[in-house]
């Protein structure tokens, strides 16, 4: 039997690789359901190649007069419930992808994870609900799918530390001035992976390192000291696990999105893949610290992590809010670690919450840090 998929986000960067996996294995999946938020014309493209699949357009008004079986944000959390999906590929950008992980789990469909928001706003809420629902979360996350496998073939107590890679982003290396006049143009030319620009600008300043932080603390439940970050300018290797007895372990494979989603649609298994493939004729690999100065981003992460479940749900927020202020060229790059750290600072010098009970909750936290964000960048103006 085909395992049926839905592609959440079929129209995006991740989503468009997942659409190339079940393109490459046609007797393995079936999709099932394709989304898109305002990208019509990109989802009836791939309506016409997939007739048998339902579709959702989360931004109705964006339909345009066009036919899709499900329209609006409750109708794309209705096709997730009604699709009968085994697995599902989120790959929804930011907080917006939260709600659909959660209607997934509570439909019993596995979750092949891309949205680190997801994890990173409610990791503790989703895993309850996975293990209430004898649901897998699969990580994505070029970083955590290597983890994932890592730990899975060495034993997690046999593990010591995490240490997660990251490319350093195209401004490695840059002055503090020179990091001063950076444009979105140059933000968004990343040197190693093509992505979403959301997640491009964040590898620019660092952020997603810092969400990936959160995330691999939520997926593996290592303390925040146990999690380190090594600058890999060429990703090659996604991450590496540091054994008891001191030996480092590594994932290798080339940057290319389409092999960690492949690997979770067909975990537990080990399956052929074109993807990724390695050619190690010409490979030199290199590391070296973060620049935790230059690039406050990663230490704002590490410090919300210590700090509460608020605080990361106002980290990623707020960053949200600051990032898309940056790309309509409302605040400057340097404004973006300024607006998340006061934001971070406001939330923590309120009511110290250690636990969001419910996903409400969390949603109503990650609105006020927004809204403190928004009247920062806006008092500016
Ligand atoms: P993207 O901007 O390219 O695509 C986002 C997709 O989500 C689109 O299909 C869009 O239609 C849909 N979408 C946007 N807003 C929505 C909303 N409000 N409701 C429903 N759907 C909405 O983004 P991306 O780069 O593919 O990233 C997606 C997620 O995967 C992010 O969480 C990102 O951090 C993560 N991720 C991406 C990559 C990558 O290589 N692109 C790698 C690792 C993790
Ligand atoms: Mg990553």
């Amino acid at each position: 039997m085909k395992k049926r998929v839905a592609v959440l986000g079929a129209t995006g960067s991740i989503g468009k690789s997942a659409m190339d996996v079940l393109r490459d294995q046609k007797d393995r999946f079936q999709p099932v359901l394709l989304t898109a938020h305002s990208d019509a014309k990109g989802l009836l493209k791939l309506k016409e190649e997939f007739p048998a699949a339902l579709t959702a357009l989360s931004d109705s008004a964006s339909a345009e007069g066009a036919q899709f079986d499900f329209l609006g944000r409750d109708g794309l959390l209705n096709a997730i419930a009604v699709c009968e999906a085994d697995i599902a590929v989120n790959g929804i950008s930011g907080a917006a992808g939260l709600e659909p992980s959660v209607a997934a789990i509570k439909a019993g469909t596995y979750l092949a994870l891309a949205n680190k928001e997801t994890i990173v706003m409610a990791g503790r809420i989703i895993f309850a609900l996975a293990a209430e629902k004898k649901v897998r979360v699969i990580p994505v996350d070029s970083e955590h799918s290597a983890l994932f496998k890592l730990i899975e073939a060495h034993g997690k107590d046999n593990v010591s530390e995490i240490i997660l890679t990251a490319s350093g982003g195209p401004f490695r290396g840059y002055s503090q001035e020179m990091l001063s006049r950076v444009t979105p143009k140059e933000a968004l030319a990343h040197p190693t992976w093509n992505m979403g620009p959301k997640i491009t600008v964040d590898s620019a300043t660092l952020a997603n390192k810092g969400l990936e932080v959160i995330e691999a603390a939520g997926l593996f439940g290592f303390p925040p000291e146990k999690i380190k970050v090594a600058i890999h300018p060429q990703s090659v290797v996604h991450s590496m696990v540091r054994l008891k007895d001191g030996a480092v372990y590594a994932q290798m494979s080339k940057p290319d999105m389409r092999l960690p989603i492949h690997e979770a649609l067909t975990w537990p298994e080990t399956v052929y893949s074109p993807f990724g493939v390695l050619d190690f004729a010409s490979l030199s690999l290199t590391f070296e610290k973060p620049d935790l100065e230059k690039f406050p981003m990663l230490a704002l992460a590490y410090r919300s992590l210590s700090d509460g479940e608020n605080l990361s749900i106002a980290y990623n927020a707020a960053n949200e809010i600051a990032v898309e202020a940056f790309l309509k060229e409302k605040i400057e790059f340097l404004e973006i670690p300024r607006i998340v750290g006061y934001v971070l600072e406001s939330v923590n010098a309120g009511e110290r919450l250690e636990s969001l009970e419910s996903i409400e909750a969390i949603l109503a936290a990650d609105r006020e840090a927004r809204k403190m964000a928004e009247d920062l960048i806006w008092s500016k103006k």
